[in-house]
């Protein structure tokens, strides 16, 4: 689809969804308020995907939308993913400081100079907080948490699909290799199974996380070639621009042995992540089904709200 056309398809979506009361904006692209019938639908995707997930009963846990610096840094998600990340910054400065401060913010003058960095960042992905607090082995058999979060990446778009502020629902298994690719290959057959009942028209392909420039290239190569991530990409703008709505994340035993997380023999863990861009198959089925839930198909109210 051309540039003119893709702008014209978020403008006409959005409006739709901030006509309907659902979205209500902030004043910058992709910060939205939601209705509470918007609230309603994000609540059952993820009570959907949680009874899903059920079986291997699994850890429920939750975590702020922040990442301590040191963990957002051992992550190296500045290096990789520097144009999407979210370091936190605040004002340290005495009297004099904050004397120019106002200065600046009455004459309508830039202050990010003033500012400091603070030991916290807002969380890209809402994994990383699961695997820097699991530093020790863990137990025969491997664990599964879920967390379900707000995350933050720097992308500001029309595209009400692709928001700055949005949530995530993860469920992250750790454990050895042979588990954790058993329990893999369970995701891409539970998720395909949640996308067909709530008629979503998914589609997988092999896929690469957006790595910051040259040398992320190799690294987006690197991970399509071991097929490490896995999507689910729903037409919402026509089949040449589907959208990523949920995925199948296997990391090897990179976070193990970045946060020294031990299996039972004693080896690095490995570890894989399922999620599902709750806010994204929000803005899908609306976009699929109208802005009236009243009118939706019921196989699809009983997927939701059973
Ligand atoms: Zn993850």
């Amino acid at each position: 689809m051309a540039d003119d056309a893709l702008r014209a398809a978020f403008d006409e979506l959005r409006g739709r969804l901030i006509e309907a009361g659902h979205l209500i904006p902030c004043g910058v692209d992709g910060v939205y308020g939601k209705s509470a019938e918007y609230e309603r639908v994000w609540a059952g995707v993820g009570a959907a995907a949680s009874r899903l997930a059920a079986p291997d009963g699994p850890v429920l846990c939750s975590f702020p939308p922040l990442l301590p610096r040191v963990t957002f840094d051992k992550v190296e998600y500045v290096r990789n993913f520097p144009h999407l990340s979210g370091p936190m910054f605040s004002f340290r400065g005495d009297d004099r400081a904050h004397a120019e401060l106002i200065r600046r913010l009455d004459e309508g003058q830039p202050y990010a100079d003033l500012l400091q960095q603070t030991d916290v960042a807002f969380t890209p992905a809402c994994c990383y907080p699961v695997y820097s607090t699991l530093t020790k082995a863990v137990p025969p058999g491997g664990i599964v948490f879920e967390h379900h979060s707000y995350c933050f990446r720097h992308e500001p778009s029309p595209d009400p699909m692709r928001m700055q502020a949005f949530r995530m629902w993860e469920n992250v298994r750790v454990a050895t290799p042979d588990d954790v690719l058993d329990w893999r290959s369970t995701w891409l057959s539970r998720f395909a199974e949640l996308f067909d009942r709530l008629g979503l028209d998914a589609r997988t392909d092999i896929a690469s996380d957006p790595f910051f420039g040259r040398a992320g290239r190799l690294m987006a190569q690197g991970q399509r070639a071991y097929q490490l991530k896995i999507e689910f990409l729903v037409p919402v703008f026509g089949e040449s621009e589907p959208t990523a709505c949920a995925s199948v994340n296997y990391h090897l035993s990179h976070f193990g042995e970045l946060f020294d997380i031990r299996t039972a023999d004693g080896d690095a863990a490995h570890s894989a992540c399922a999620a599902v861009g709750s806010d994204r198959c929000v803005v899908a089925l609306f976009q699929r089904y109208g802005m009236e839930t009243d009118t939706w198909p019921s196989s699809v109210r009983a997927v939701l709200w059973p």
